[in-house]
C-alpha cells in the first residue's frame, strides 16, 4: 500500500472571498460610475426548510456584496400560473438583473416550465435549456453558467488541476450540477466519463480519474481505494448524517469520505467549506454579470 499523503484543501471559503471581495469591487465602480446596482430576484415556493436557508444566505450575500436581492415568497398552493406570472414580472423589471427559482419546486408545479419561464439575461443559475444547451454545444457561448460547477471548476484551476487530456470522471448527470459539470470539463479538452446508478463497477471508473467530481448526494460514498492517488477530488454532495453530539442531532458530510481519501488525493475539497461556498460566490459573480448585459442591452 503506497504511503499516506496528505492532500492539498481546495478552500472553498478562501477563494470564494476572494470573488465575493472581486464582485463588490465592481459593484462599488459601478455606482461610481453613475450605473445602477445588480439586483438579484429570489422566489421561493413553499416553506422548505433548507430552501429557506439557502435563500437566506444568497440574499444575505448580496447584501455584502453591495447587490440589492429582493425576496419573493410565494406559499406552497401557489399555481402554476401564478409563479409563472411572478417571473415574467421580473422579466420586464429593470432593477432585476438576476433571477434565482429556489429548487426544488413544491409538488404539482411544473419546473420545467417555470425555468423556461425566466429569460435568458436574467438566468443567473444559468438552468435556462438554450443556456444549457449553449453549454453542451461546440464553439457556443451560454449567457451565464450554473454556479456550483462553475464553482467546481474554478477550485480545480486555483489549486494547479491541468485539464487538457485528463482523464475526468463525474459522478452524477442531474441538470443543476453533473451535467453541467461534464461539459465544463469536457470544453477543457479533459476525456469525460459521466457515472451514475447504472453504471457497472464505479469503483475501478473512479479510479481512472485524474479529476473527480463527485455530485451524487451519497454520504460518503467514495472512499479511498476508488481514488487514484494524487487525484483532484471536488466533493459537491451534502448529506446530513446522525451526530448525537452536537446540538442540531446530524452533521453534514460529502459524498467523499474525507478523512481516509485526503490520504491519497493530490487535491481535495472538504464538506462543508469547499463548494458549498462557491456556489454563492458564483451567483453574485453572474448577477453582476447579469447587470453588465443589461447596460449593453441599452
Ligand atoms: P440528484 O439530482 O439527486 O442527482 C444525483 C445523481 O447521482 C443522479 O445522476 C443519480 O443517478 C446519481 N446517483 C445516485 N445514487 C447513485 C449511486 N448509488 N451510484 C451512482 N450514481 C448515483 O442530485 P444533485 O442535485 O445533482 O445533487 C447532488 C449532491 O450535491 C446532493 O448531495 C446535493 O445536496 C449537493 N449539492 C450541493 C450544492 C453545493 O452548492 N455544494 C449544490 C447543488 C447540489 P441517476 O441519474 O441514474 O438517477
Amino acid at each position: 500500500m503506497e504511503a499516506p499523503v496528505t492532500a492539498q484543501l481546495m478552500d472553498g471559503n478562501a477563494v470564494a472571498a476572494k470573488i465575493r471581495a472581486q464582485v463588490a469591487a465592481g459593484v462599488e465602480a459601478r455606482a461610481a460610475a453613475g450605473k445602477m446596482r445588480p439586483g438579484l430576484a429570489a422566489v421561493l415556493v413553499g416553506e422548505d426548510p433548507a430552501s429557506q436557508v439557502y435563500v437566506r444566505n444568497k440574499r444575505k450575500a448580496c447584501g455584502q456584496a453591495g447587490i440589492e436581492s429582493f425576496g419573493y415568497e410565494l406559499p406552497k398552493t401557489a399555481t402554476q400560473a401564478e409563479v409563472e406570472t411572478l417571473v415574467a414580472q421580473l422579466n420586464a423589471d429593470p432593477k432585476v438583473h438576476g433571477i434565482l427559482v429556489q429548487l426544488p419546486l413544491p409538488d404539482g408545479l411544473n419546473e420545467e416550465r417555470v425555468l423556461n419561464t425566466v429569460s435568458l439575461e436574467k438566468d443567473v443559475d444559468g438552468f435556462h435549456p438554450v443556456n444549457i444547451g449553449r453549454l453542451s454545444m461546440k464553439g457556443r457561448e451560454p449567457l451565464f453558467i450554473p454556479c456550483t460547477p462553475a464553482g467546481c471548476m474554478v477550485l480545480l484551476e486555483e489549486a494547479g488541476a491541468q485539464f487538457k487530456g485528463a482523464n475526468a470522471v463525474v459522478l452524477g448527470r442531474s441538470n443543476i450540477v453533473g451535467l453541467p459539470a461534464a461539459m465544463l470539463l469536457l470544453h477543457r479538452d479533459c476525456t469525460l466519463t459521466v457515472c451514475h446508478s447504472r453504471t457497472k463497477d464505479l469503483p475501478a471508473v473512479c479510479r481512472s480519474a485524474d479529476i473527480l467530481i463527485a455530485a451524487v448526494g451519497r454520504a460518503e460514498m467514495v472512499k479511498r481505494d476508488w481514488v487514484k492517488p494524487g487525484a483532484y477530488v471536488v466533493d459537491v454532495g451534502i448529506n446530513r448524517v446522525e451526530d448525537k453530539s452536537k446540538k442540531s442531532g446530524y452533521r453534514l458530510v460529502g459524498d467523499v469520505a474525507f478523512d481516509e481519501v485526503k490520504e491519497v488525493a493530490g487535491a481535495i475539497t472538504p464538506v462543508p467549506g469547499g463548494v458549498g461556498p462557491m456556489t454563492i460566490a458564483m451567483l453574485l459573480k453572474n448577477t453582476l454579470r447579469g447587470a453588465e448585459l443589461a447596460d449593453a442591452r441599452t
